[in-house]
């Protein structure tokens, strides 16, 4: 469902995953709701092409993950030409990655990676490590991504980070401490400078 489906949701106060859940299981049902009347209302016929026209816009696009955080191609054509790539990469900590040996979660984005002189482990063999500014010659998966190089964080991202962190260091048994320490001004970023910010995009 597209973002304004679930505007409803928004100006609720999330604190836990379990709750999120369930507020978006609300919202997904009453949107559901709306297009299963508007679909009653109108002849088979008429509803078959519309149908067919929304799932191909949701469903044919580019399906590759980002081979860092896995976020998926926006592209929407399937086998597209060019490289692949997203606007929104997802913080390492969200799919629990840590600092190289330690219990630190890693706060970086595949755009501040690249963007650093820092390395990564191949194929998770412990002896392989890659210059992310290189990325693209680590191997097939990685040569067709376009990844910008960009020091900053959406507010957004530092938000959900520092909201979560709970949820995150229970989920994956690591710890925001250390280089993967959450800065204060994360904290400070309310939900309503969020929207501000999701507003402009
Ligand atoms: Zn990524
Ligand atoms: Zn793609």
């Amino acid at each position: 469902f597209p973002r304004k489906d679930l505007v409803s949701i928004e100006h609720q106060e999330i604190t836990d995953i379990e709750f999120l859940k369930e507020a978006m299981n609300k919202a997904l049902v009453s949107a559901m709701i709306t297009v299963g009347q508007k679909c009653l209302s109108k002849p088979v016929e008429d509803m078959v092409p519309e149908i067919q026209k929304m799932l191909s816009e949701h469903l044919c696009g580019c399906w590759k993950q980002c081979p860092f955080c896995g976020a998926i191609c926006t592209n929407t054509i399937p086998n597209h030409d060019g490289d692949h790539s997203v606007p929104f990469h997802r913080p390492n900590a969200v799919n629990g990655i840590q600092y190289h040996k330690s219990q630190e979660f890693s706060l970086e984005l595949c755009t501040s990676s690249v963007a650093s002189d820092r390395s990564f482990i191949l194929n998770n063999d412990d002896t392989t490590k890659f210059p992310f500014k290189n990325y693209r010659q680590a191997g097939v998966k990685y040569a067709t991504w376009s990844i910008t190089p960009d020091t900053s964080t959406q507010p957004y991202w530092k938000w959900f980070v520092s909201h979560f962190r709970s949820n995150l260091e229970k989920k994956y048994q690591l710890k925001f401490i250390g280089k993967g320490e959450i800065p204060d001004a994360w904290a400070k970023i309310t939900k309503e400078d969020v929207l501000d910010d999701l507003e402009k995009q």
